[in-house]
C-alpha cells in the first residue's frame, strides 16, 4: 500500500498505472473512515484495478463557523482500514499541498447547489466541486464512487462530469446504516448519548414517509407534514429542512409520483446530520 501526499507525486504514479492498462477506481473521502466509506472502496475494488482513497479535510466546503477545526482525524487508522478494504493507494495531501498560496479558481454547478443544504450552507458546494475536481486531476481516475448518502452532493457531481465533459464514469453506492437506522457519519462523533439515541428519527421519519406513500398518500404537504411532527417531537431535534423533491432537478413536488427524494436535515445541538431515501411512486 501506497501512501502519497503530494499532488506531483501523485499525477506520476496515476499516469504509470494509466499506462500499464489498469483502470483507477478513486474514492474521495475527508477521512475518519467507516462502513460507509469502506462500502464505497469495496465497490471500487470490484469495478476498478487500482484503488485510491482520497483522504483530505477540505477547508473550502466549510462555511465559517462551521466544524473544520473540529471535524474527527485520525489518518492512521484511516490507512489500516483502508488497506483491509481493498484500498491501493491513500492520497493524503496537506491543506497547503491543494490550496497553495495564491489559490483563488472555483468550480460551481449554478441551480443544484441552491436548494436543500445549499440553504444553510451557501459555499458547501462550490469547495465540494472544486475538491473533486483537483482530485480527479491528482488521481485520474476512470470511475470514482461517491455515496447516497450525500443525495444532493452526488447528483451535483453528476451534473459537473456532464457539463464539463470529464471522462470519468460516476458510481453511487447506497446508505450504510448503523443496526438502529441511524445513517453512519464521521460526525456521529459529535452526538453525545442522548442525542445518539435521538438522532434515530431521521430514519424513523424516512419509513414514515414510506408506509405513508405504500398506504396511498400522495399529497407532498402532508407527509411532509407527519415527518416535521414526528422529527419536532423529538427532543433536541431543530429541523433544518425536510424535502420531497424530484430526482433530476431537486425541484419540489406537489404531488408525488415517478421517482422521488425524500430529503432532510435536521440538527441535533451543533451537529448537523442528513439522511434521504429515494422511492419510486
Ligand atoms: P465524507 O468523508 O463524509 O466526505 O464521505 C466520503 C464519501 O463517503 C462520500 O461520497 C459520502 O457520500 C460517502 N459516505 C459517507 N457516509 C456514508 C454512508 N453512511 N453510506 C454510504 N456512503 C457514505
Amino acid at each position: 500500500m501506497k501512501i502519497i501526499e503530494t499532488i506531483d507525486k501523485m499525477q506520476t504514479e496515476a499516469e504509470k498505472i494509466r499506462l500499464s492498462g489498469r483502470r483507477i477506481g478513486l474514492v474521495p473521502t475527508m477521512g475518519f473512515l467507516h462502513e460507509g466509506h469502506l462500502s464505497l472502496i469495496r465497490n471500487a475494488r470490484e469495478s476498478s484495478d487500482t484503488v485510491i482513497t482520497s483522504i483530505f479535510v477540505n477547508p473550502t466546503q466549510f462555511g465559517p463557523g462551521e466544524d473544520y477545526e473540529d471535524y474527527p482525524r485520525d489518518p492512521e487508522r484511516d490507512i489500516r482500514m483502508a488497506e483491509a478494504a481493498g484500498s491501493d493507494i491513500i492520497f493524503h495531501p496537506s491543506a497547503k499541498e491543494m490550496y497553495p498560496e495564491g489559490y483563488q479558481t472555483f468550480v460551481t454547478v449554478e441551480k443544484l447547489t441552491k436548494v436543500l443544504c445549499g440553504l444553510s450552507r451557501p459555499q458547501h458546494f462550490r469547495g465540494v466541486t472544486t475538491v473533486v475536481i483537483k482530485l480527479f486531476n491528482a488521481t485520474k481516475p476512470h470511475l470514482a464512487i461517491f455515496g447516497q448518502k450525500d443525495a444532493q452532493q452526488a447528483l451535483v457531481i453528476r451534473r459537473m462530469v456532464n457539463d464539463l465533459n470529464l471522462d470519468i464514469e460516476i458510481k453511487i453506492s447506497p446508505i450504510i446504516r448503523e443496526p438502529d437506522g441511524l445513517a453512519m457519519s464521521s460526525r456521529n462523533t459529535y452526538l453525545d448519548a442522548t442525542q445518539r439515541k435521538n438522532a434515530t428519527v431521521l430514519y424513523r421519519s424516512l419509513i414514515l414517509a414510506r408506509q405513508l406513500i405504500e398506504s396511498g398518500e400522495r399529497s407532498a404537504r402532508r407527509i411532509s407534514d407527519e415527518l416535521v411532527k414526528i422529527i419536532a417531537q423529538t427532543d433536541g431535534a431543530e429541523i433544518d429542512y425536510v424535502s420531497m423533491v424530484d430526482t433530476a432537478k431537486l425541484e419540489p413536488v406537489q404531488t408525488l409520483s415517478g421517482e422521488i427524494l425524500i430529503a432532510e436535515a435536521v440538527r441535533f445541538g451543533k451537529t448537523r446530520l442528513i439522511d434521504n431515501i429515494i422511492l419510486t411512486v
